[in-house]
């Protein structure tokens, strides 16, 4: 069975349709790429799966089960988002916390996930500072600490390296890649560049204007393009 689901989502804001009857099944354990260039969709999609935006029409499941009225919190879904939305005033340590606290787990168990985690991410000796603090890679770090500590089966990421340099983006694309695997989490992952795309993902699925344009291993959509658009888009030669 799929992990996730879409039947024919859309998403329409004043009567203007911005996701268009988007369908798509998504594996256990995939790491599911949605690329397109900015404003296509990609974020209002995620946000969706999210329970963070309603669903205008069509169906959502997890796991076999229908989420469309189903809040955020009831999904067994974290996500970690471009700007990391850390909390200034909070600590490294209580960031990556504060979804357990929340959920109030087990204080022995919440010492457990975070050693884990931090030690995963190599973010050890920054527990105690505060976000500003922080280079862009170590806040990078510590939401992703936050979304390991949670051990939900299924992980949204939308656009999360888009605010670093190029270098350090090259590395966390494989380090991102490397916890997904370890960790057997399924992933959805948005972004606008291609080469991530192309890189990270089992799957990807390419959208123009709110509408699915291919779904495919990114070396099949690459050799055998649907549309003018998705080969100019992935760069396959002509
Ligand atoms: P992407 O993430 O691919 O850049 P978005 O999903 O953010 O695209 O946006 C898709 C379209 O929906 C854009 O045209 C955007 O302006 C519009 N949009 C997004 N959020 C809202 C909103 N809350 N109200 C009205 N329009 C929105
Ligand atoms: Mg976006």
């Amino acid at each position: 069975m799929a992990e996730v689901e879409l039947r024919r989502i859309c998403k329409t804001f004043d009567r203007q349709t911005v996701v268009h009857e988007v369908s798509a099944l998504i594996e256990p354990g995939e790491f599911f790429v949605l690329v397109g260039p900015s404003g296509c969709g990609k974020s209002t999609t995620l946000r969706m799966i999210a329970g963070l935006e309603d669903i205008s029409s069509g169906e959502l499941l997890i796991g076999g089960k229908q989420m469309n009225h189903v809040p955020p919190s009831g999904r067994s879904i974290s996500m970690v988002f471009q700007n990391y939305a850390l909390y200034p005033h909070l600590t490294v340590k209580e960031n990556i916390l504060f979804g357990l606290k929340v959920r109030k787990v087990d204080k022995q168990e919440q010492a457990k996930r975070l050693a884990h985690a931090a030690e995963m991410l190599g973010i050890s000796q920054l527990l105690q500072r505060k976000p500003r603090e922080l280079s862009g890679g170590q806040r990078q770090r510590v939401a992703l600490g936050r979304a390991i500590v949670s051990q939900h089966p299924i992980c949204l990421m939308d656009e999360p390296l888009s605010n670093l340099d190029a270098k350090l983006r090259g590395h966390m694309r494989t380090e991102i890649r490397q916890l997904q695997q370890e960790l057997g989490i399924t992933m959805i992952y948005v972004t606008h560049d291609q080469v991530e795309a192309m890189t990270m993902g089992d799957r990807m699925m390419v959208l123009r204007d709110g509408q699915v344009q291919q779904i495919g291993r990114p070396l099949d959509v690459y050799n055998q393009p649907a549309n003018l658009f998705v080969a100019e888009f992935t760069g396959s030669p002509p």
